[in-house]
């Protein structure tokens, strides 16, 4: 089995873009502000909107079931207040679970949380309970800089996130810490602040002893891992002058890396560099680089061929890539798909 656990839902009708316009139009001017059930999608339209893309080419390329969450760079937290991404989270979420309702053996839903900079984390807990517990999703994308690109929240290491790490405890759900639109102009939303906050987030639990206090809370650092598998020598290196143990210890129980890594260069370099327990497939296809490689032919998001392709594997270390890690860091999906009978 394949499990792909980075997929978004980014080919959503168009409906979803108008609705959230609106909503937007309605910070400025109250009386145009659409109501959540004002938002009208059949189920057709959404099974079109997934066969002809994701599910299309999950057939094409050969993955089974993919961890499917609302669009990343639309979650936008920095738009509006609480309430604002509140409806938003639940508008985006439900529309996930109805995907995966509709196509149960291809989809399992991860929750957008309605998270608001400045606003206490812990306000996000009763639309993360509701996903878990009445959808089934078994993972959530937790965006460390709501902001949108202005780094305004604490660290992840700040008990300012404890609220929701405890809560992620006790319903055994990892988060792929994934950040959304920059605002800032300076950083380009999936080139630069995306993998700039994938390397920011592996460096604040560096420096931090999160995971003495939460030592079962998992963390996917997506996109490969930004540049934290590139640079492993100054990160293993810093740790040491900090007087860290070694990242094995440190962090490699909590933290784990996916596949999104759009060369064989780079996910050779992932395979040699990180123990193989703790990387997961994954392609976040349809996302950010939609188009072909002129080097290869090929998609560049068609993660697949690049860990088929690696000198760096053997067929046991595919199986945990492919499916293994996923069992293990999403222990929800493991149970969802043991109850199915897989
Ligand atoms: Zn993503």
């Amino acid at each position: 089995m394949i499990i792909d656990i980075h997929g978004h839902y980014t080919t959503a009708p168009k409906a979803l873009e108008d609705w959230r316009n609106r909503q937007i139009a309605g910070l400025k001017d109250a009386s145009v502000a659409p109501k959540a059930a004002e938002l009208e999608i059949s189920d057709d339209e959404l099974r079109e909107s997934i066969e002809t893309n994701q599910l299309a080419k999950m057939k094409e390329r050969g993955s089974d079931l993919t961890i499917f969450s609302p669009r990343a760079s639309f979650m936008a937290h920095h738009i509006g207040d609480f309430n604002t991404s509140s409806t938003w989270a639940a508008i985006c979420n439900e529309l996930c679970h109805r995907v995966a309702q509709l196509f149960p053996d291809n989809f399992i839903g991860a929750a957008m949380l309605p998270q608001s900079p400045g606003v206490d984390p812990k306000t996000c807990i009763p639309e993360l309970e509701k996903c878990v517990k009445e959808y089934g999703f078994v993972g959530i994308n937790l965006n460390p800089d709501p902001s949108g690109g202005h780094w305004k929240e604490p660290p992840l290491s700040d008990r300012h996130w404890y609220p929701l790490y405890e809560k992620m405890v006790e319903l055994e759900i990892p988060a792929m810490i994934h950040v959304s639109t920059s605002c800032n102009a300076c950083f380009h939303t999936t080139g630069a602040h995306y993998l700039n906050a994938d390397t920011t987030a592996f460096m604040q639990c560096l420096t931090s002893d999160l995971f003495k206090d939460f030592p079962t809370l998992k963390f996917v650092i997506p996109h490969g891992g930004g540049a934290a598998p590139y640079h492993w020598g100054r990160f293993r290196g810093l740790a040491q002058e900090l007087k860290k143990p070694l990242l094995s210890e440190h962090l490699l129980n909590n933290i784990f890396f996916d596949t999104c890594v759009y060369h064989q260069p780079g996910i050779d370099l992932l395979t040699k560099v990180i123990p193989v327990d703790n990387v997961l497939f994954a392609s976040e296809m349809i996302g950010a680089v939609r188009g072909i490689d002129p080097e290869t032919g090929h998609y560049y998001d068609d993660t697949k061929r690049y860990i088929e392709a690696t000198p760096n594997l053997s067929a046991e270390e595919r199986y945990k890539i492919y499916e293994g890690n996923a069992r293990r860091v999403y222990p929800r999906l493991d149970a969802a798909l043991k109850a199915r009978g897989q």
